[in-house]
């Protein structure tokens, strides 16, 4: 625990048990229930579902909705605000019908509702969100298609707000309202001065990319009084960014965001709607701080700052209390998803160990090294060591290019200097004081455990902006973890790792890990993949989507679950298709060439329908190795 801090980021949704597994506790209000992932794998596999799989825990989505609601509902009332809290859940932070459809099933008792962010996202909220007492906020660049799909969830009886990022905006849609003679309800949205702290600060300040300035909130809203619609501009929407990593950009947002939304009022726009985005931390590495994958400040805390900041400056100003909306998709969505993947691999720089014994006429780089190793206890000084060893080496590869040495002797050198190496890191892990060029020793000497997944299609984030997500093994967490290892995953990019990771209280490019043992499976789970890496996946070297399982818990059994729903990740064929290849054709193409060598009697025909029914096996398999 120590070690990966799971009930640090794990939200109180997952710990380690006692017979050394990590198990989930989808339902925190009933901590009996305890979900071992060893006997997930075990029924994943009966089940014939190969791994790598995105596990998805519906009950821990629905916790979480519970909570945003629950917890906005009790401070308001707390603080005696007059407004009510409208939330919606954002789609693009994770788009999959099944998650959005039991968001919108969670929050229909809060009037929880939607946002959507492009054309594809409204289609889909109009078709989910069929709750009259819920929001579904439009955000993004919009088109007259776009203006008159909203203007159709009005005529349905929806509320449906749409945003105005940019003024021309705003005449399109009054434009298509006065067409087709349904009243739109609009917000606008306000860039603010305010900056987020962290990877996304780009989404405020005078270069962000959306919103009006103060002057053009203003001109829209005198529009609008020209036009007759005044009444219909009924909310204030900002976003500073996601990932807020201090409590204090929040405060500061509100504030601004209060004034604006008084003064408005004050100026005869009476608008019902304070819509401060989303924004609300996870606590990836588990450290409650300020750093880049962490927040420092709790779900509770950035609420009450939101109700009692809006509290105070409309109370000052004088006017209502809105109905306060927020956006948070991460916060929503993050803990509920992880990726079980197996580790299938080891590649150590020193595991390839030849014979260095003495041999008649050696190279001199040879002896110098072999001494160097024997008397390593002997040298007075480790660092002088480390610089000779290190020089040797270099000059051993010149001199093999320039055919001086050749590749035995090479191998040799190379396999004596690990050796050093190793003693080298064993003696400075006993001193206080390490020379900073051996710092470096821990990280060369790790191993690179080889798990059977993709970054490019899992976690794009920690590769596109070097977000931390965490890694745990997912057994074995009662023995203690004595192999440092980053993780590569099977694409032929070098840019396909994880090498960051929350150690203790350290951010650190290694990762404690078990020794692999044969005939042993060892999985490891890579948790929070809920928000964003779920669906902003790539196809990087044609590794598809994940196959995924759905789990749910029993009511009366605390340790059972059952799959609720398997969904089939992408097979080659399905990954072909997409880069235009007609697998079909394909598979009839490699038949006729199978065909020829039979026709030329060099193979038989039995052995012929072998090679195409495996060829076309794998058409119709999975992108991923298999391991079993
Ligand atoms: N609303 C808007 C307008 C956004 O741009 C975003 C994401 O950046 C969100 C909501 C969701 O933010 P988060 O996932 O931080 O809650």
């Amino acid at each position: 625990e120590k070690t990966y801090g799971v009930s640090r980021w794990g939200g109180g949704y997952f710990r380690i048990g006692d017979n050394g597994n990590v198990k989930v506790t989808p339902d925190p209000n009933d901590p009996s229930i305890q979900i071992d992932f060893k006997s997930v794998i075990n029924d994943i596999k009966e089940e014939g579902i190969q791994l790598p799989v995105v596990v998805r825990f519906h009950d821990v989505l629905r916790a979480q909705v519970e909570n945003l609601n629950k917890l906005f509902n009790q401070i308001i009332e707390e603080a005696g605000y007059q407004g009510s809290y409208n939330g919606v859940y954002p789609i693009k932070v994770n788009q999959m019908r099944e998650v959005v459809e039991e968001i919108v099933d969670a929050g229909t008792p809060y009037g929880y509702g939607l946002e959507a962010g492009s054309k594809a996202e409204l289609l889909a909220a109009l078709a989910m969100n069929t709750n009259e007492d819920s929001l579904t906020i439009l955000n993004g660049y919009k088109d007259e298609e776009f203006m008159r799909l909203a203007l159709l969830g009005r005529m349905l009886g929806r509320r449906m707000v749409v945003v105005v990022e940019k003024y021309s905006e705003l005449l399109l849609l009054i434009k298509a309202s006065k067409q087709l003679g349904i009243e739109p309800i609009i917000g606008v949205r306000a860039k603010m001065t305010v900056k987020g702290r962290g990877k996304w600060e780009g989404s405020a300040g005078e270069r962000a990319k959306f919103g009006l300035t103060i002057a053009e909130i203003i001109k829209t809203a005198r529009h609008l009084e020209q036009e007759g619609m005044s009444h219909c501009l009924k909310l204030l929407h900002f976003h500073i960014g996601s990932q807020l990593t201090d409590i204090r950009a929040i405060k500061e947002a509100i504030t601004e965001g209060a004034r604006i939304y008084a003064d408005l009022h004050k100026m005869g726009f009476e608008l019902d709607y304070v819509d401060v985005g989303g924004g609300l931390g996870i606590d990836y590495d588990g450290s409650n701080s300020t750093n880049d994958s962490s927040r420092n400040y709790t779900m509770h805390e950035y609420i009450a700052d939101i109700v009692y900041g809006m509290k105070e400056v409309c109370d000052m100003e004088k006017v209502p209390h809105p109905t306060l909306v927020s956006e948070s998709g991460r916060a929503i969505t993050a803990h509920h998803s992880c990726v079980i993947m197996e580790i299938v691999g080891e590649i150590r720089s020193n595991s390839a160990e030849l014979d260095t014994s003495v041999v008649d006429g050696e190279h001199f780089f040879t002896k110098n090294m072999r001494e160097m190793l024997e008397n390593f206890d002997g040298a007075p000084n480790k660092q002088e060591l480390y610089n000779d060893a290190s020089q040797y080496k270099e000059q051993a590869l010149d001199a093999f290019k320039l055919r001086v040495l050749n590749l035995e002797e090479l191998g040799k050198i190379e396999t004596l200097y690990w050796q050093i190496m190793v003693k080298l890191k064993a003696f400075y892990a006993d001193v206080d004081f390490v020379p900073e060029d051996l710092l470096e020793l821990d990280y060369r000497l790790s191993s690179q455990y080889l798990c059977n997944f993709s970054v490019f299609q899992s976690a794009a984030d920690t590769w596109a902006i070097d977000q931390l997500l965490p890694v745990v093994p997912l057994m074995r967490m009662d023995e203690p973890p004595t192999v440092n290892c980053s993780l590569v995953d099977i694409t032929c990019d070098s840019d396909g790792k994880i090498d960051k990771f929350a150690v203790g209280r350290e951010i650190t490019n290694v990762l404690p890990m078990h020794p692999l043992k044969k005939g042993e499976h060892y999985y490891a789970g890579l948790f929070l993949t809920g928000a964003y890496q779920d669906v902003m996946g790539d196809m990087h070297n044609l590794f598809g989507r994940l196959n995924e399982v759905h789990i749910f818990s029993y009511d009366d059994d605390p340790e059972d679950f059952y799959i609720e729903e398997v969904v089939k990740g992408s097979s080659v064929e399905d990954v072909l298709h997409i880069m235009q290849y007609n697998p079909k054709a394909m598979a009839t193409d490699v038949k006729r060439l199978i065909d020829k060598q039979i026709s030329a009697g060099k193979i038989k025909p039995r052995e012929g329908v072998k090679w195409t029914d495996f060829y076309e096996n794998c058409l119709s398999g999975y992108t991923y190795l298999k391991t079993d």
